[in-house]
């Protein structure tokens, strides 16, 4: 039987499992501080005794990815880990660097069920959800690579955070609590493709951090054809969620839409899509569409794209076209993974 892992619990947890061990409760903190760091072995822990170290080791599993891969982009710094799980589970992240800071995009899942047409990292389906520890663990080793201070979080990686909810919410919790690497929740987002019922559960959490919705259609139809959980929920009852999530917690949403030609970026669709926001607070990102080997989706021309964000800004939409960056690495998040799988399956 596999041990638990300790970084997945959250600090009134550990306090519990220390007094089961018979320790003291307070040992938790500096514990807590050390698993928040990129550790090895509980050895390293050497403020504490050798004795509790051995005990901690036995009862726990102390987590470490190990890097399979590491690309960085000549053009502008960023860095994309291939990171080895559990049972040789692959996962995906990407250190971004901005002006307002190092950013770490996450993965949550190995794979994804949600089966979007235009996505790398959905094509196998999903293996399993990843623990609260093992998302904080891409934090720490991408921190640890580079050796610079991580300020923001984007759970963009591989997965929808959503359908893995319990381990997302811990791990936000973690990531953010005084006691250990403490990333502020304002300096957290997390997207989703739209399940409108976790959408609204989030809501209830009290939390701070940016929501980000995959909303790539104005219209159902369309929707449907490129992300099938439009069926199970469609614009109407999305948006519907979005608007109890602003109204709840006071934060703006983040529509991410990628222009797909022919698809989504018709001059009608981006009338639909202000309609869609009007009178509420949000903006829009236009991504330029990445092109995935096994997919027929082509990214807009660049004159579609243009008038499509003219059309917006006419309309009063706040629109931001987000920048590509790492355009010489595998861009798209899904695809370094999807490559070595592949690379795998040949050998
Ligand atoms: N599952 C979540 C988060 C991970 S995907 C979600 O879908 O929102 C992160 C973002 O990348 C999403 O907005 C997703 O729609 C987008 N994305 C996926 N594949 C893409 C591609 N080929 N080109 C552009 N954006 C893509
Ligand atoms: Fe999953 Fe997001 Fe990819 Fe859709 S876009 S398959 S939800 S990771």
């Amino acid at each position: 039987m596999s041990k638990p892992q300790i970084k997945a619990l959250s600090a009134d947890e550990l306090r519990q499992a220390l007094v089961e061990m018979g320790e003291k409760p307070f040992r938790a903190g500096p514990i807590l501080k050390w698993l928040h760091t990129p550790v090895v072995s509980f050895d390293e822990m050497t403020d504490q005794s050798k004795a509790l170290r051995a005990r901690l080791a036995e009862r726990f599993e102390l987590t470490v990815p190990g890097l399979v891969r590491r690309q960085q982009s000549k053009v502008d710094g960023t860095v994309k880990y291939l990171w080895q799980m559990r049972e040789g589970d692959l996962v995906e992240s990407v250190l971004m660097r901005y002006e307002h800071g190092n950013t770490v995009c996450v993965s949550t899942q190995v794979g994804c069920r949600m089966g979007c047409k235009f996505c790398a990292s959905g094509l196998l389906g999903l293996r399993r959800n990843l623990s609260a520890g093992e998302i904080l663990d891409q934090v720490l080793f991408a921190q640890k690579d580079c050796g610079q201070k991580i300020h923001n979080i984007v759970l963009m990686g591989t997965g929808e955070p959503l359908d893995n909810y319990e381990n997302v919410l811990k791990f936000l919790h973690l990531v953010s609590s005084p006691g250990g690497i403490h990333i502020g929740q304002r300096h957290i987002s997390l997207s989703t493709s739209g399940l409108a019922d976790k959408i609204e559960k989030l809501a209830a959490e009290n939390l701070q951090i940016t929501l980000s919705v995959s909303l790539h259609a104005p219209d159902n139809d369309s929707r449907n054809r490129i992300m099938p959980v439009n069926r199970s929920f469609p614009i109407e009852r999305l948006m519907q969620a979005c608007r109890y999530y602003f109204d709840t917690t006071g934060r703006r949403i983040s529509y991410e839409y990628a222009m797909a030609h022919g698809v989504s970026d018709r001059p009608w669709q981006a009338e639909r899509l202000a309609a869609l926001l009007r009178g509420r607070p949000g903006h829009v990102n236009l991504i330029p569409l990445n092109r995935v080997k096994e997919s027929p989706l082509q990214p807009s021309s660049r004159e579609a794209a243009r008038r499509f964000q003219q059309i917006l800004e006419k309309n009063g939409v706040t629109v931001t076209v987000r920048r590509r960056l790492g355009p010489d690495i595998d861009a798209a998040c899904g695809q370094l993974r999807r490559r070595t799988l592949e690379e795998g399956d040949r050998k």
